[in-house]
């Protein structure tokens, strides 16, 4: 047992890994890696799915080298190791598996079996592992198995074995490989490689995968690439794994993780309520993880998802932009500015090398979920004041999304576009017309920010970003599919979940106006009106049809059993929507419901829904922080209640941000005054720069709501501030 100091100990890795097909609790995976690295390693204990791990499984098959950014999208490039000391030579990952007893952290794990007291201890660098294997007797055995796809082993000498695997889900061009090289500490009695249950001459082939036998305990470094055998060589040695012991890697691990985490330090006697932060905010470190690896000459370069060549500069890669825009991008560009800046570039780059921007990377192009939000992420860094990354390139890919046609199958471009061109809207002859539209809108609000920046001539955006309007059916009071002709799609059913649609129906979709949060309450009636109908989607029962997916979906079961109406947290499309109070100037009511969404929702254990690269974390973490960044692409925060009595938020160039809320904080969830730097605000918004500029943000806390409506002009504001 290896102590945990400092705020890792309160990192729970196995937080949200109790989830199964049907009802997630996260869908997240007990990642051990370094922050962003470029490989994940998890403990494995059912290969057949991707829900490749769960805490209920008493058996370990193995580490599993993994990419998979969820279990809907799967994973790629991945292989397991596995050491036993098994007489009767069993490799397949049902035979050798053993019951265990696992020890979980984000720098470290470590696994005793059981039956024999075989001790199995790693810990990741960005790029690669040190594995230490303990045998109780002689007969010990470490076996490397692909997952899928074809491979191809060759044992170098007694100590050395490289190669490559290739198992993908889709998102690569055609000669993808994961190359590797492993090296042990001692000459093995024997190194042979398998195929299925048996030992096999083929050196290449379907999931060939080699095992090397030993007399005595024995230590193996592996590091892989995706570039080739050499850079993976390259990348063994640069990243210590040769000259290394595995107690200093394991230090040098935690010291990154401890510096990771100490972005924002949070005080409180509640353990439990540490526990939920620090295992949220090590959520929000993991993803988009590094594709680039360094070169030879001391800069950095990747072989890139998108075009199959080697490319200088950076890429990353496992990140769905759909859910992550909302909360994960502008949490970046508080609290890790520099990186934030290398990511965007990283997009830029995947737009040169494959002509498009993904929809949904892994690694490369995927086909999932809607909208272009790379619009969102790109113009939030910039209006946060990222701006060293190549703009005009990155404007002229959302400009070629925003006007031509893509991919029919939406792996890139806008479907329906030239509908949303004609129309003014995505009509019905397109799957997922509503959600589409409403993205759409939205995402041209985005471009116009970014053009507005170079200077290029914004006023095309400026007619669609109001084209929301479109779909907002006053008699129904939702936003409704349109047919071509203008007339609404029929029948109508509020809870019908899906197409026209998507993961969820017009109770949870009809909020999709992030930009113009004063047009949409208009639409609605009103402040009052408009805050009657955030009550009423708080309240009313969560009845659902399950619509064009013909089953209960998991986010279905999750909305019905969570007790907040038809506020389905489980999913990103109300992350915003709690905050909207805000802009009805009722703050309190926002207050509230943020407050009961953290404690009601998330646990050390225990997540709403699926965790979705870092999103469904962010949330909490700014929502405990007191702020939430209600426009992705506004340069602002919209206050919540925080959580804790005192945070200290690190940015950029040594300042700090600290954030106090003066009160029993764990009852007084009402917010009575706000001062920033002493100084009493009135307004329910924070520009960016006045936070990111340092000094304190004070909350004075009430168990009593003040119910002082806030006027327009202290609201959130909406719509094109660059003309403000
Ligand atoms: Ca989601």
């Amino acid at each position: 047992m290896r102590a945990t100091k400092g705020l890792l100990r309160y990192v729970n890795p196995l937080q949200g890994t109790n989830s199964h097909h049907g009802l997630s609790t996260g869908n997240t995976l007990p990642l051990v890696a370094r922050p962003f690295g470029m490989n994940h390693w998890s403990a494995q204990t059912d290969q057949s799915s991707g829900w490749f791990f769960s805490p209920r499984h008493r058996k370990l098959q193995g580490i599993r080298c993994t990419h998979q950014p969820s279990p809907w999208i799967g994973d790629y490039g991945h292989f397991t190791i596995m050491a036993n000391t098994d007489p009767h030579f069993h490799l397949s990952p049902e035979k050798r598996a053993r019951a265990y007893k696992g020890e979980f952290h984000p720098h470290y794990f470590r696994a005793e079996l059981l039956n024999d007291g075989t001790v199995i201890e790693m810990t990741p660098t960005e790029r690669g592992a040190l594995f230490q294997f303990q045998f109780p007797s002689a007969g010990g055995r470490v076996i490397f198995e692909p997952v899928t796809g074809e491979s191809s082993i060759e044992i170098v000498d007694e100590t050395t074995v490289c190669g490559w695997v290739s198992g993908n889900s889709g998102g690569v061009t055609e000669d993808f490989k994961h190359f590797f090289v492993a090296k042990f500490s001692r000459p093995a009695l024997g190194i042979f490689t398998f195929q299925g249950n048996e030992a096999s001459s083929l050196e290449a082939g379907d999931r060939v995968g080699f095992f090397a036998a030993f007399g005595s305990d024995v230590e193996m470094s592996i590091a892989t690439s995706f570039i080739s055998v050499e850079q993976a060589q390259r990348n063994l040695e640069l990243e210590g794994l040769t000259t290394k012991s595995l107690d200093q890697l394991i230090e040098e691990c935690g010291a990154i993780w401890e510096d990771a985490l100490s972005a924002i330090i949070v005080e409180s006697d509640d353990e439990t309520k540490l526990r939920t932060f620090y295992s949220c905010l090590f959520r929000t470190q993991l993803f988009p993880r590094i594709w680039h690896e360094p070169n030879a000459e001391g800069g950095i370069h990747h072989r890139s998802p998108y075009s199959g060549e080697v490319h200088d500069g950076p890429l990353y890669t496992d990140n769905g932009f759909w859910d992550t825009y909302r909360t994960i991008y502008p949490m970046f560009a508080l609290i890790q500015p520099r990186r934030l800046t290398e990511i965007l570039q990283g997009w830029v780059n995947a737009y040169k090398e494959g002509g498009w921007f993904p929809q949904w990377a892994s690694p490369g192009y995927r086909a999932c979920m809607v909208g272009t939000h790379i619009d969102a992420v790109i113009a939030d860094g910039l209006a946060r004041g990222i701006t060293d990354f190549d703009v005009p390139t990155a404007l002229e890919g959302m400009l070629k999304h925003a006007s031509t046609v893509g991919d029919p199958s939406g792996a890139w471009g806008r479907i329906g576009i030239e509908d949303y061109k004609t129309l003014g809207y995505v009509s019905s002859d397109h799957h997922e017309s509503v959600a589409r539209s409403l993205d759409y809108a939205y995402d041209d609000w985005c471009i116009a920010q970014v053009a507005h920046h170079l200077g290029a001539d914004v006023s095309a955006y400026n007619a669609s970003q109001t084209s929301y309007t479109h779909l907002f059916d006053k008699q129904v009071g939702f936003m409704r599919a349109k047919n071509a002709d203008g007339t609404w799609v029929e029948p109508w059913n509020e809870f019908h979940w899906g197409n026209p649609y998507v993961e969820g129906g017009p109770w949870q979709a009809s909020w999709a106006v992030q930009h113009d949060p004063a047009g949409l309450i208009q639409l609605m009636g009103g402040d009052e009106a408009f805050t009657d109908k955030l009550n009423k989607l708080l309240t009313t029962p969560p009845y659902f049809t399950t619509g064009a997916y013909g089953m209960e979906i998991h986010e279905m079961t999750e909305m019905a059993v969570a007790g907040f109406g038809q506020y389905a947290h489980s999913n990103q499309p109300v992350h915003h929507v709690l905050y909207l109070f805000n802009a009805a100037g009722r703050p309190w009511r926002t207050q509230k419901e943020v407050r009961r969404v953290m404690a009601e929702m998330y646990t050390p254990d225990d997540l709403p829904g699926d965790e979705d690269n870092g999103e469904m974390s962010a949330w909490y973490v700014l929502s405990a922080l007191g702020i939430f960044p209600q426009t992705p692409g506004h340069p602002s925060w919209t206050p919540g209640s925080p959580l804790f009595a005192k945070a200290t938020v690190r940015l950029a160039d040594g300042k700090k941000l600290e954030v106090n809320a003066i009160g029993e904080v764990d009852n007084d969830v009402y917010v009575t005054q706000m001062e920033l730097n002493g100084k009493a605000i009135d307004r329910l918004q924070l520009s960016h720069g006045e936070l990111a500029a340092g000094g304190s943000l004070t909350f004075h806390m009430s168990a009593i709501p003040s119910e002082v409506v806030v006027p327009p002009s202290g609201r959130p504001y909406s719509l094109s501030p660059y003309q403000q």
